[in-house]
């Protein structure tokens, strides 16, 4: 499935802060052409100082952006309101991200072996059984994972201030800095707060869905799905169940548009749904994700209850001058599976990178042609995989019987193995010809199933 269609949309490439939906902009003549904008050099070398670039937000995008800038001599300041903020998330992470970020092993509480995706009707898929001895999907809370990336941007040195970014003063001139306005706190003390300002040469704004970087920019806005979740405590024996193994449900009862979860931490599940669509009806779509895995949590205990916008596609604009968004700022969750953790923390390093490269490590002015050699990386790198991903909403989670036929699609080994594979190390996977015409026929089969089911329900409910 997801080889087929990989496949058709290789080669395309979106660029340019304009773009503001991958599902409906196509790249256009002028587009390419601003692409090819080249760096000049001609911003200043900054003399007895480092370029200064302020990150805003300490989640894995912002933890990301700062560790680089600071290995690669920016004067960094990482601005986070909640040092130990514990951002509502499946934390499901992919193989590759373990490896890229080198993260520690010691914070991810499970490794997820076993896969069970769950129709409307009940029927449970393994879809986990391509994967090999040393594959797995990575759980992880967010509390540690953020604080653990955080803390390598200090060690790297970076300074982490903890506060609340208010607002900023544009820059009156080409090279002049950016006033940053910011309540800073002492988690000591605790109390309001002190109003500070900040003056820096270029933003990052990682501050997730909310961003207030982005509106400052004047970024525009983006469709959003509200995604809810529990972390229940079930009893020890209900735990064994979960130990190496994540549930998705999918069925208009769980949601319209997205799917329920059931995904293991240390020691509870976190339960979970979202929807863009029915927003008013979210609280009615949990209940309905927990009944449907009633008989595997029942004794449970719910610890925590949380709920988070998630955006549904980039913003409309993502650069403007020095300033860049990254992250859930920005607008890069997938849709169909709601993956943003490896986005963000991805898109963090990039533009990081695209700002360590442009001043020289940090000798040097930057651009807005420099930072926006990281928007032309990300789309080119990433741009087919969200509309891949786009299009399986679209197909399979537009009503029962398509859901279904999806469930009924994953049972197929191919499947799962190209599926993993873009999932695990996020490359477009190169497919099998013979095995593509195979999928093909299956899934019109599955379809066509599908839809003479959705004819006969439809019949029996007139
Ligand atoms: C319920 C739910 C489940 C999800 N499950 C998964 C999953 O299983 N796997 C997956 O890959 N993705 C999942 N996602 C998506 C994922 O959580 C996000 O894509 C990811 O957190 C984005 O990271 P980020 O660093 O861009 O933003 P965030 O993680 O939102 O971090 C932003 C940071 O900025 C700080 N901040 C915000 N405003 C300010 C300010 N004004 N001043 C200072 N600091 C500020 C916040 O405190 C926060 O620490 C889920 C999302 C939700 C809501």
């Amino acid at each position: 499935m997801a080889s087929i269609a990989l496949k058709t949309f290789t080669g395309l490439r979106q660029s340019s802060e304009k773009t503001p939906h991958f599902a409906v902009q196509r790249p256009t003549k002028t587009h390419f052409q601003k692409a090819r904008i080249v760096a000049s050099k001609t911003s200043p070398k900054l003399g007895n100082r480092n370029l200064r670039v302020a990150v805003i937000g300490g989640g894995p995008a912002g933890g990301s952006a700062a560790e680089t800038l600071a290995k690669g001599g920016v004067e960094t300041f990482l601005i986070e309101r909640k040092l130990d903020n514990c951002k509502p998330c499946g934390g499901a992470i992919p193989l590759c991200m373990v490896g890229e970020f080198d993260l520690p092993l010691d914070i991810i509480d499970r490794k997820v072996t076993k896969m069970k995706m769950i129709s409307p009707s009940n029927v449970a898929v393994d879809i986990g059984r391509t994967l090999k001895p040393h594959e797995y999907i990575g759980m992880v809370r967010r509390e540690i994972l953020d604080a653990y990336l955080r803390d390598r941007a200090a060690e790297n040195g970076a300074k982490v201030i903890n506060g609340l970014f208010l607002k900023m003063d544009l820059p009156g001139d080409r090279n002049a800095p950016y006033l940053l306005h910011y309540t800073e706190y002492n988690g000591t003390k605790g109390g309001v707060g002190e109003k500070k300002t900040l003056e820096v040469d270029a933003v990052i704004g990682a501050d997730g869905a909310n961003s207030r970087v982005a509106k400052s920019i004047g970024s525009g806005d983006y469709e959003y799905a509200i995604a809810f979740q529990e972390r229940v405590r079930i009893p020890e024996d209900k735990m064994a169940y979960y130990e190496n193994l994540a549930e998705m449900y999918v069925g208009d009862d769980v949601s319209p548009d997205f799917y329920g979860w059931v995904f293991p931490k240390c020691d509870h599940v976190a339960v979970g749904t979202g929807t863009v669509t029915h927003k008013g009806d979210i609280k009615k779509f949990q209940l309905a994700t927990r009944n449907r895995a009633r008989d595997k949590i029942m004794g449970g205990q719910i610890i925590r209850v949380e709920a988070h916008p998630i955006p549904e596609h980039p913003r409309p604009r993502r650069l403007s001058g020095r300033v860049a968004l990254v992250g859930d700022a920005a607008g890069y969750v997938t849709k169909c599976s709601g993956e943003g953790i490896y986005f963000a923390a991805k898109s963090g390093r990039m533009c990081a990178e695209a700002v360590v490269e442009g001043s020289e490590n940090g000798k040097r002015m930057v651009e807005e042609s420099d930072l926006r050699k990281y928007l032309e990386k990300w789309d080119k790198t990433y741009w087919p995989t969200y509309k891949v991903l786009d299009l399986l909403q679209k197909v399979f989670y537009r009503s029962n019987p398509a859901r279904e036929a999806f469930v009924e699609m994953c049972a197929d080994e191919y499947v799962q193995k190209m599926t993993f594979d873009s999932y695990l190390y996020k490359t477009v996977v190169p497919g099998n010809p013979l095995e593509d015409l195979k999928l093909a026929v299956n899934t019109i089969g599955s379809l066509v199933r599908a839809n003479a089911l959705r004819r006969e329900m439809e019949k029996l409910s007139s």
